[in-house]
C-alpha cells in the first residue's frame, strides 16, 4: 500500500516537473528570450553553421537545475528527486522532438506522419519565420489547435 502511494507520488510530482517546465520555458521564451535575453536566443533563430549555438546555454541551465533537485532529493526519494526527473523528461523529449525532429540537428528520424508531430513541427516552423518581434508558438508540446487541424 505505502509503495503504491509512493509510485503515485513519484509519477505525480513527474507530471509536476513536465507540465512546468512547458509553462516555464513558453513564459521564459516569449518574455525573456525574445525580449532582454533575444541577443543569446537569436543565435537560435539565425543559426547557419556549426553544431553548437549560444542558446544551447539555456538547455545547460535547465539541465543543471534537474541535476541539483536530483542530488538533492536522491537520498530521501522525495519530491526534488521526481520533480528533477520530470524536467529531464521533458529536456529528453525536448531534445529529440525540438533539436533533432524537427531541426535536425541529428538525422536520426524520417519526417513525421504521425499528425500531433506535423503539428509540433509546422507550429515551431512558424515560430521561426519571425525574429525577435510579434512571433508565435512559444511553447512546443502544447500545440495551438490551428496547427491540429490543417489535413495535407
Ligand atoms: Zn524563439
Ligand atoms: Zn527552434
Amino acid at each position: 500500500m505505502l509503495f503504491e502511494l509512493n509510485m503515485l507520488s513519484a509519477i505525480l510530482w513527474i507530471l509536476v516537473g513536465f507540465g512546468c517546465m512547458e509553462a516555464f520555458s513558453w513564459a521564459i521564451h516569449k518574455y525573456l528570450m525574445h525580449g532582454v535575453l533575444w541577443n543569446i536566443h537569436k543565435t537560435h533563430h539565425t543559426h547557419t553553421k556549426g553544431f553548437f549555438e549560444l542558446n544551447d546555454v539555456f538547455t545547460l541551465i535547465f539541465g543543471g537545475t534537474a541535476i541539483v533537485l536530483i542530488f538533492l532529493g536522491v537520498d530521501a526519494l522525495d519530491y526534488r528527486f521526481w520533480l528533477g526527473c520530470g524536467i529531464s523528461l521533458y529536456g529528453c523529449l525536448y531534445f529529440i522532438l525540438h533539436d533533432v525532429l524537427i531541426h535536425r540537428r541529428l538525422s536520426w528520424f524520417n519526417r513525421p506522419k504521425n499528425k500531433y508531430l506535423r503539428a509540433i513541427t509546422e507550429a515551431h516552423k512558424a515560430h521561426h519565420k519571425t525574429q525577435k518581434e510579434n512571433s508565435v508558438s512559444f511553447g512546443l508540446f502544447v500545440v495551438p489547435k490551428k496547427y491540429l487541424k490543417e489535413e495535407d
